[in-house]
């Protein structure tokens, strides 16, 4: 497909380009669809992180879309990873919803770069939704013996199909999203503690993020360097 002028700037700031090729297709409840791709030197080329995401190039009437898609269970021995699209009423997911085996999209890898904090944090808190399951699994079994509690908002009972891949040791609890996102952003602030040796994630719609991490910060008093956040969806 035809780039626009993101994809300039993207190459002018080192992004590298890759051309995905869907191995496998699955449903995931009737809320997810989880794609196996084949990575195109991607994972060889670039490495792995917690959450890493790439920048996925679908076609929208001709014209480019770019939206970003989490890796999940990147296997670096094969090349091959999986995407998990929360379905709405947009273009990458009305992709994913019809992707089949044989096709290919293109990708570029720009931008993503998370570690945990070392020393490993005493505590992890996450707070994410259906967009950000895939990212809050890969925290979770990357920091596996860290305690974490965990909230994730659901627009849609079968969005609950994705299981959080929670250990003993971490608490997950489910919020409904309510008209705006209030309830999310309610029960998070009345519950979430400020200790110095936690590690806070938090990635749902872009409003929601924006309170809650402002909360983190100006409300709490949390250190900048103890804070992720990054909106992973707009109420448009
Ligand atoms: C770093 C990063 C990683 C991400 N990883 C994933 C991932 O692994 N899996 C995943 O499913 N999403 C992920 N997302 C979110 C995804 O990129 C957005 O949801 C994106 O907007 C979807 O594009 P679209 O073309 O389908 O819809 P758009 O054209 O962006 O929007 C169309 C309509 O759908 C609405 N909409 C968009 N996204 C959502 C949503 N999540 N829930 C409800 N309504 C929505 C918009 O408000 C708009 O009305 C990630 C985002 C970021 C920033």
């Amino acid at each position: 497909m035809k780039r626009n002028w993101e994809a300039l700037v993207l190459r002018a700031m080192g992004g590298r380009n890759f051309r995905l090729t869907v191995l496998d297709t699955e449903p995931v409840g009737d809320r997810y669809r989880r794609l196996l791709v084949d990575g195109g030197g991607l994972l060889d080329a670039c490495g792995v992180h917690p959450t890493m995401w790439i920048r996925l190039w679908f076609d929208n009437g001709g014209r480019p879309h770019q939206r970003a898609y989490t890796l999940v269970d990147p296997d670096p021995a094969t090349g091959r990873f999986h995407l998990e699209f929360a379905l709405h009423d947009g273009c990458a997911a009305r992709w994913a919803e019809t992707a089949a085996v044989g096709d290919t999209i293109e990708a570029t890898v720009q931008g993503s770069a998370f570690a945990l904090p070392e020393p490993a944090p005493r505590h992890l808190y996450l707070v994410g939704d259906a967009a950000s399951l895939p990212a809050v699994n890969s925290l979770l079994d990357a920091a596996a013996d860290v305690p974490a509690t965990v909230w994730l908002e659901y627009a849609h009972d079968g969005e609950r199909a994705l299981t959080p891949r929670a250990r003993d040791h971490h608490e997950v609890t489910w919020i409904p999203r309510g008209a705006d996102g209030e309830g999310l952003v309610k029960t998070v602030r009345d519950a979430m503690p400020a200790t110095d040796d936690a590690h806070y994630w938090v990635a749902a719609e872009a409003a929601s993020t924006r309170d809650i991490t402002r909360h983190l910060r100006r409300t709490l008093g949390v250190g900048r360097h103890q804070v992720t956040s990054l909106g992973y969806w707009s109420v448009r």
